[in-house]
C-alpha cells in the first residue's frame, strides 16, 4: 500500500499554516460525517490516522499528513507528497460565522495552491451531492483540478442500489466537470484499492 506511510504533520486554521507549498499533494473534503476520517484512515491503513467521531462537526482543522516521496526516475529529484485532510462541515450545529471561514479557506487554498493535485470528495452514498458537495464541484471546475469522488458507507445499501447510486451521482455531476467517481465501503473494504491507485494516480499526475 503506496499510502501506508502516512504520517501526522501538522493541523493547521489557515491555508499559511500549512507545510510549504512544494511538492505535490492531495486534499481529501466532504461534508461532516459523511466518512472522511474512517475513509482516510482506510486508504493509508492506520486505524487512528484520522480521528473519526460521532459528533458531526467537530473536525474543524486542515491536517497535513505526509507520505513517503515520490521517484519519477534516477534522473529526477524526488517529489515531496502529502495529503491534506480539509475541514468538513455541512450539519446546522456548526456556526453560520465559522461555516464562512471555511468556505472562504478551502476557497483560498483550492486556488491559490500550487502543489494541490487533485481532490478526493467524500460522499455519503445514501446522501448524495449536498451545498457543499455541489460547492467543492464547483471549484474544482472553477480551477480545473481532477476530483475523485468516493460514495462512501456503500456497506448500507445492497451492490444492486450501490451502482445505481453511482450511475446517479455520474448524471449529477455538473457539466465539464473533471471528476471521476467510484463506490467505497470503510467499514468492508469495498473499494479501498481501486481508490488507493486513483490517490496514487492525482499524485503522480
Ligand atoms: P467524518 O466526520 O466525515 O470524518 O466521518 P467519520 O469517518 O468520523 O464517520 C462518521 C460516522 O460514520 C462514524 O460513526 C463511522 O463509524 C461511520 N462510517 C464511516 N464510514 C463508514 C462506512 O464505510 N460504513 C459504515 N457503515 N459506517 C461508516
Amino acid at each position: 500500500n503506496p499510502l501506508q506511510g502516512a504520517q501526522f504533520v501538522l493541523a493547521a486554521h489557515r491555508i499559511n499554516q500549512l507545510p510549504a507549498d512544494e511538492g505535490a499533494e492531495v486534499a481529501f473534503a466532504g461534508r461532516s460525517n459523511a466518512g472522511k476520517s474512517s475513509a482516510l484512515n482506510a486508504l493509508t491503513g492506520h486505524k487512528g490516522l484520522a480521528r473519526t467521531s460521532k459528533t458531526p462537526g467537530r473536525t474543524q482543522q486542515m491536517v497535513a499528513f505526509s507520505l513517503p516521496p515520490i521517484v519519477h526516475g534516477e534522473a529526477l529529484p524526488a517529489l515531496e507528497a502529502r495529503l491534506i485532510d480539509l475541514p468538513g462541515y455541512g450539519y446546522a450545529k456548526v456556526p453560520e460565522a465559522l461555516r464562512e471561514h471555511w468556505r472562504h479557506e478551502i476557497d483560498r487554498y483550492l486556488h491559490q495552491r500550487r502543489s494541490l493535485r487533485g481532490v478526493v470528495l467524500i460522499v455519503d452514498i445514501r446522501h448524495p451531492l449536498k451545498e457543499f458537495d455541489r460547492m467543492m464541484l464547483e471549484f474544482c471546475l472553477d480551477t480545473e483540478l481532477a476530483c475523485h469522488v468516493l460514495l462512501t458507507k456503500a456497506d448500507k445499501l445492497s451492490r444492486n442500489q450501490a451502482s445505481q447510486s453511482l450511475a446517479a451521482l455520474r448524471k449529477e455531476l455538473p457539466v465539464g466537470t473533471p471528476a471521476t467517481a467510484q463506490v467505497f465501503s470503510s467499514a468492508d473494504g469495498t473499494g479501498v484499492e481501486d481508490a488507493r491507485a486513483a490517490v496514487m494516480r492525482l499524485l503522480e499526475g
